[in-house]
């Protein structure tokens, strides 16, 4: 039977329906091929992409990993942040920055064979990105995510994650963070916090912990292997977080990818960090893993719901049993 589950951190609901799964058990995708020859983020082809922005480099001067503008970017930081009316309809220059985050010189490593060494640099580059942006007082929200695979809308094999800043804060998150403030000045927790406790209670869709963070099946699930990483204790951004944390983050990440792809192979995903500019005592960031099994159809466009058909108690036992 399926089940229609409300989602309170996201204010949607999800039809969970085990009955859409036409082979329950087959959930590997196959494999992408894309040239290495041509990649422009290899080691010796930096020319390619020109104008570095930050690298955080090994002690023989070798580049770990690299940030640089995106060649096809969405928006340009030379724009200026302004917006007129066309008649009836308004619009807005292309004012914001579009920047790439190279995550490793290795052409093929996939983020299950990613060291710690490998996650605590990646995290830190995001947070230096994050920190610099956010001295930009134009920029007003700053989103980073990573695309793997052509489901996601990937164009290259070689690993890495985008950051886009726009000069405003989009309509949708806008509404969470009022959310969360809403429930907030209700109960002096925030409602992700008490969405934890109420995960870590149950127990059942928990996936893995270690001190810090604890990694789960959102209990309405939009996505099959849907995964939601956060903090146990309040922690409004990643800016905030000690080298101990980072280390901890670094430990979840990693161990939540070698599940993933234990259990789905080289499977295509967007990684999405809800990573608010400036820290507000009623919203907790969190790291959202959303693997593109299944195409997103009519049903989900029209009306911004989504189907699931796998639930997210089969999802975390099987992530939580792998390994
Ligand atoms: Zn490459």
């Amino acid at each position: 039977m399926s089940t229609i589950r409300y989602c309170k951190l996201r204010d949607t609901d999800v039809i969970i329906s085990p009955k859409r799964l036409h082979r329950p058990t087959q959930f590997h995708t196959p494999t992408d091929h894309y040239d290495i020859d041509e990649c422009p983020f290899e080691v010796g082809n930096e020319d390619a992409t020109p104008n570095e922005i930050y690298s955080i480099k090994d002690k023989n001067g070798d580049w770990i990993t690299r940030v640089v503008p995106n060649l096809y970017n969405a928006l340009d930081i030379h724009e200026e942040n302004s917006s007129k009316r066309e008649g009836f309809f308004t619009s807005k220059s292309a004012f914001g920055a579009h920047e790439v985050i190279i995550e490793t010189p290795s052409h093929d490593k996939t983020a299950d064979r990613y060291t710690l060494e490998n996650w605590e640099a990646y995290l830190k580059t995001i947070n230096h990105r994050v920190e610099d942006l956010s001295q930009d007082s134009r920029l007003k929200y700053i989103q980073v995510f990573k695309n793997h695979g052509s489901r996601a809308g990937a164009t290259l094999r070689h690993p890495h994650s985008q950051i886009i800043a726009t000069g405003f804060v989009p309509s949708e998150v806008k509404n969470e963070l009022q959310r969360a403030k809403d429930y907030y000045e209700i109960h002096n927790r925030t409602l992700l916090q008490d969405i934890i406790n109420e995960e870590l209670r149950i127990g059942e869709r928990v996936i893995y912990e270690n001190n810090s963070f604890v990694a789960f099946a959102p209990f309405a699930s939009l996505y099959p292997f849907e995964v939601i990483i956060a903090p146990k204790e309040q922690i409004g951004t990643m800016s905030e977080l000690t080298q101990v944390k980072i280390h901890e983050l670094a430990q979840i990440l990693k161990n939540v990818h070698k599940k993933l792809y234990a259990t789905l192979g080289d499977f295509h995903y967007n990684m999405i960090f809800k990573n608010p500019l400036t820290a507000v005592e009623s919203y907790t960031f969190y790291i959202q893993i959303i693997p593109r099994i299944y195409m997103i159809a009519g049903f989900e466009l029209a009306s911004e719901m989504r189907i699931n058909p796998v639930s997210p108690e089969v999802a975390a036992k099987k992530l939580k049993e792998v390994l």
